[in-house]
């Protein structure tokens, strides 16, 4: 089977599920005649202590203020005004621990914890302004903690728990945290692994900004302790007082620090403020997922050191009430069947995850999900990457029973929300597109000098910038507003577009396609062809799991196409050398010679960081035998040792 953008292959709502939709199509009409009198409408999602009294000052652009003189505190509206109204007995948080404990979390208990900790941070001198870095794995404190900061005024850095004392060190002196909150321990397939060691690791040598260690006990493995400095979670914030008083801050008080993935180079450190970022948050989280208070089991699987995890995990859901699953694990621990027993055990109906692994689903067969009862799930969601056309099909097929509405939702973490996705019981998505800007957003797919692209026209590929402010929207690069400036606002500085890095085309019906990374765009004897395109192609193949593609120097062409590929367990008794000769057959015949791979190698994993995106950068420095750059935010940096054997 292979893949072919047909524009009529589109899948249109069903009519129950549009009857009952959060949204409408004339969301999209009464958005566009009045931006900022909708967003003004979605803020009024949350508890305002103050009225702001402008909705948008752009004057300092590229740095937007929204709500202005606006006072709000992001953890009350996210926990204690549920409980208030009435709701404090709702679970919010259904845990399930890798080892198989779990733990439910009502509202009024959350409440109760956060509490606790910001009555300790206090104690601890922590005040408004500070930060915080959280260096922790899947576990109900990590939550607590974020929402503690978020309550007292304190910025929060998370630093994904997979990431080495390097990286985090990094991190922690870049924001300059006054508080490391993190774990004994975690529960890596089965195993306990120390975490708190990586942390005096990071700390060990040179003078830095770290008054405290807060260690919360996870693992009960033996933990190194530096008396005066570390202080155990249990000993401390579970015996303060459960009662605290939310003080309102700024609208544009930051709320948190949370450093990019990494694939296109040193991450940044991304800064987000308050009530614009929660306003995006909740309006997304609501009208993306189609979310209803109380009746739906909302699963986001990211972990919560990425921006996904921030948004969707944390301050979107909680901010609409929303009972969720976190899940500790890995997807294979104790086997392959895991999340679909998490989705029959809990009766999920919204489950939010990444292509990848969507894709490695695809890998494992269809009769792991097919055992179990997945018919609680009525919306799917998509993101960070580009999700190819046939892992599309499959997720609505066999995740989805043949009808649930799929979200494909385009965004980054200088976004900090959802910005170009389909609206379940609204939009007719089509496999792969990203399709259209949500309501309150703009977005354009223009040309190097920024002149719009004609729908349609293939070789109209363009980039994709966002020309209008959006509420959740950076506020800069955490220490370097210049890099803020030229990263993102330099390249359409006269029209004062935000330059969002993606390629992007439409197609004639004006649907919107995301292409992947500008950086990911490789010109083949002149031609441009996009790595998304190549990889899919090979997908499309019924030997291949995963594909990467970069472009690699090349003499003659200018750049050559290396492809690396991982097989399906039947392809992989199959000889490799005519399953390379079949390969570049295909995508020759699906997209055209010219993107015929000059190299495919047989690999048995792919560099990722822990969002599930591929290090193509990383790839690249393989493909054309360079040192490896800034591999700080991989999560396997052993991957390497067995391509580079594939291509020996
Ligand atoms: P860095 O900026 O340091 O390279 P990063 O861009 O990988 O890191 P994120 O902010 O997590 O870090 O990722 C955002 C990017 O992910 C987008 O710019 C886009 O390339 C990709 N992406 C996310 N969602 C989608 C989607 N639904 N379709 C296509 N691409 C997506
Ligand atoms: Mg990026």
């Amino acid at each position: 089977m292979t893949d072919t953008t047909d524009y009529r292959d589109a899948y249109p709502p069903s009519p129950q599920f549009a009857a009952e939709a959060n949204a409408d199509a004339s969301i999209y009409d009464r958005a566009a005649a009045d931006r900022e009198g909708f967003w003004a409408e979605q803020a009024g999602r949350l508890h305002w202590h103050e009225p702001w009294t402008r909705t948008l000052d752009w004057s300092n652009a590229p740095v937007a203020e929204w709500f202005v003189d606006g006072k709000l505190n992001v953890a009350y509206n996210c926990v204690d005004r549920h409980v208030l109204d009435g709701h404090g007995d709702q679970v919010a948080i259904h845990w399930e621990g890798e080892p198989g404990d779990s733990r439910a979390l009502t509202y009024s208990d959350l409440l109760a914890e956060v509490s606790r900790a910001a009555n300790y941070f206090t104690e601890l001198g922590l005040r408004a302004g500070d930060r915080v870095a959280i260096y922790m794995p899947m576990v109900p404190e990590a939550i607590i903690a974020m929402l503690a900061c978020a309550r007292l005024g304190l910025t929060h850095s998370l630093v994904f728990a997979g990431f080495s004392p390097t990286a985090l060190r990094q991190r922690i002196d870049d924001a300059e945290a006054r508080l490391v909150i993190t774990t004994d321990g975690q529960w890596r397939r089965g195993a306990p692994a120390p975490l708190k060691t990586a942390v005096d690791e990071a700390l060990g040598t040179g003078s830095h900004t770290v008054e405290h260690v807060l260690v919360v006990r996870r693992t009960g493995i033996d933990t190194p302790w530096t008396e005066g400095r570390d202080l155990w979670w249990d000993e401390t914030v579970e015996r303060s007082a459960p009662e605290h008083e939310a003080q309102p801050f700024d609208s544009e008080h930051p709320l948190f620090i949370l450093y990019t993935s990494g694939t296109t180079g040193k991450p940044k450190g991304i800064l987000h403020t308050s009530g614009g970022y929660l306003t995006q948050a909740a309006y997304t989280h609501h009208t993306v997922f189609d979310h209803r208070p109380g009746r739906d089991v909302y699963w986001c699987t990211a972990d919560i050191g990425w921006v996904t995890g921030h948004s969707y995990i944390v301050y979107g859901p909680l901010a609409n009430r929303a009972t969720q699953i976190v899940y500790e694990g890995t997807p294979n621990f104790p086997d392959q069947h895991r999340h679909f027993q998490i989705i029959e055990k809990y009766g999920v109906t919204i489950y939010y995850t990444a292509p990848t692994l969507i894709r490695t689903f695809m890998k494992w067969g269809r009769e792991i999900p097919d055992a179990h009862d997945l018919t609680s799930l009525r919306v799917l969601g998509s993101v960070g990457e580009p999700i190819n056309p046939e892992a599309w099909r499959w997720y609505r097929e066999v995740i989805g029973a043949g009808s649930t509405p799929i979200v494909d939702t385009w965004w980054q973490t200088e976004t900090g929300a959802i910005m170009i996705s389909p609206l379940p019981g609204v939009t007719a998505a089509k496999p792969g597109a990203a399709m259209t800007p949500l309501p309150g957003i703009s977005a354009a797919v223009v040309d190097e000098e920024g002149k719009p692209v004609r729908l349609g026209e293939t070789e109209a590929n363009g980039y994709l910038v966002l020309d209008q402010p959006w509420p959740s929207m950076a506020r800069g690069i955490w220490g370097d507003m210049d890099r803020f400036r030229t990263t993102y606002w330099e390249r359409y500085a006269a029209q004062g577009w935000y330059f969002a890095g993606d390629g992007a085309k439409l197609d004639a019906d004006g649907d919107l396609w995301v292409l992947g990374r500008v950086d990911d765009v490789m010109n083949v004897s002149g031609h441009r062809i996009s790595t998304a395109e190549v990889e899919s192609a090979l997908v499309g193949h019924a030997g291949v799991a995963e594909a990467a593609v970069v472009g690699a120097g090349d003499a003659t062409t200018g750049q050559g196409i290396v492809a690396f590929v991982i097989l399906t367990a039947e392809a992989a008794a199959r000889s490799g050398a005519a399953l390379v000769a079949e390969l570049k057959a295909e995508v020759s015949r699906e997209i055209s010679p010219i993107a015929k791979p000059r190299e495919i190698h047989i690999v048995p994993e792919l560099p990722k960081t822990r969002s599930g995106k591929i290090m193509r950068r990383l790839l690249r420095d393989v493909a054309e035998g360079r040192e490896l750059g800034d591999t700080s935010t991989l999560v396997d940096p052993d991957v390497f040792e067995a391509i580079r054997a594939s291509r020996a």
